[in-house]
């Protein structure tokens, strides 16, 4: 069985920073990431509020960034697969990765969320087919065309200011009259003339069999329905945590994120969380990367202490 040191599962901005900071320390680790790193960074198009770029920076530079700055620790094994279990023997943490277990005697877990699906027939089916949770990968493909975006956060908002650019019309769909994205962006994005907001709205049906045609879109309060006849729809809801492979012992809070305390122990001795499958308010690529410091700092402290 191999053994590592260390193992780090989640290569975007929190897992990545637990590598780097761990790789500092000497330890011979691996890092696991499924997809390419970065994480969500790769999905987002602009970032503008990391400290230190006030112009923004694009979510694909700072994940290249991260990823360069890992580059020169040998003692970094990277895996590019998927985590599929995971449990403790003893002090041993065991992950399960393309049928082979390995072994770590400290684990951090930062594999992320994904993004929540909006749960209406047909919608895996036209996933990729007019329906997608990517403005960066698959804007260009909706040009000059009438697409929509559902949710009332950051993303939602975010993702619709970069579309408007590039597509003909954005409808904005949200099931409130109030948005919890910052008021930032909600007012740059009133000033469009090719963006209608259709709060207090829902998607009832999604139309088309093989392509997105439109949407039958409903007002919550007075019960009318129309059809947006909208080639695209970019689903911005929410997230759901990346935790099928964790074991029941490991704690979670209600909505199914570690819970961790401020130096990111989870309830599993040796075992640590970082970024946004962590349970807390606030998912920053800032916090990420705060969270993944303080995990690798804890489970430096974690093996020195096993060591005496
Ligand atoms: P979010 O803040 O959780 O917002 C999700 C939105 O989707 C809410 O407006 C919610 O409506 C709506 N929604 C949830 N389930 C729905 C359903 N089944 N049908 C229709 N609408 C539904 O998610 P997010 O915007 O993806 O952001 C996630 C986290 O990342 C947040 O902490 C956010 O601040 C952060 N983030 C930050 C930035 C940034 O600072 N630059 C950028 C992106 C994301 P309700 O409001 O009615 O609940």
């Amino acid at each position: 069985m191999k053994q590592y040191d260390a193992l780090v599962v989640g290569a975007g901005p929190a897992g990545s920073t637990a590598a780097l900071y761990l790789a500092r320390f000497g330890l011979q680790l691996a890092l696991v990431e499924k997809l390419a790193p970065g994480g969500l960074l790769l999905q987002t198009f602009e970032v503008e509020n990391y400290p230190g770029f006030p112009k923004g920076v694009k979510g694909y530079e700072l994940a290249d960034a991260l990823a360069a700055h890992l580059e020169p620790y040998d003692n970094i094994t990277r895996i590019y697969n998927e985590v599929t279990a995971f449990k403790t023997e003893g002090n041993k943490k065991l992950f399960l990765i393309d049928g082979e277990w390995i072994a770590a005697n400290t684990a951090i877990i930062a594999s992320g969320v994904r993004y929540r699906k909006l749960g209406l027939p047909g919608e895996d089916k036209l996933l990729g087919k007019g329906i997608s949770h990517c403005a960066l990968c698959d804007g260009n493909f909706f040009r000059g065309q009438s697409i929509a975006v559902v949710g009332g956060g950051n993303s939602a908002i975010e993702e619709a200011l970069h579309l408007a650019k590039i597509v003909s019309h954005v409808y904005l769909i949200h099931r409130r009259d109030e948005f919890r994205a910052d008021k930032v962006y909600l007012s740059r994005l009133k000033t469009l003339s090719n963006v209608t907001l259709e709060s207090s709205s829902v998607i009832t049906r999604l139309h088309g069999e093989h392509q997105l045609e439109g949407l039958s879109v409903k007002k919550i309060h007075e019960g009318t329905e129309k059809v947006l006849p909208v080639s695209g729809l970019f689903v911005f809801i929410g997230f759901e945590p990346a935790a099928g492979f964790l074991p029941p012992e490991l704690k979670l809070d209600q909505n199914g994120f570690i819970e961790t305390d401020t130096e990111m122990r989870t309830s599993l001795p040796g075992v640590f969380a970082a970024g946004d499958i962590r349970s807390k308010l606030c998912r920053q690529v800032v916090t990420a990367v705060g969270d993944g410091a303080t995990a690798a700092l804890s489970a430096y402290t974690y093996l020195e202490h096993q060591h005496g």
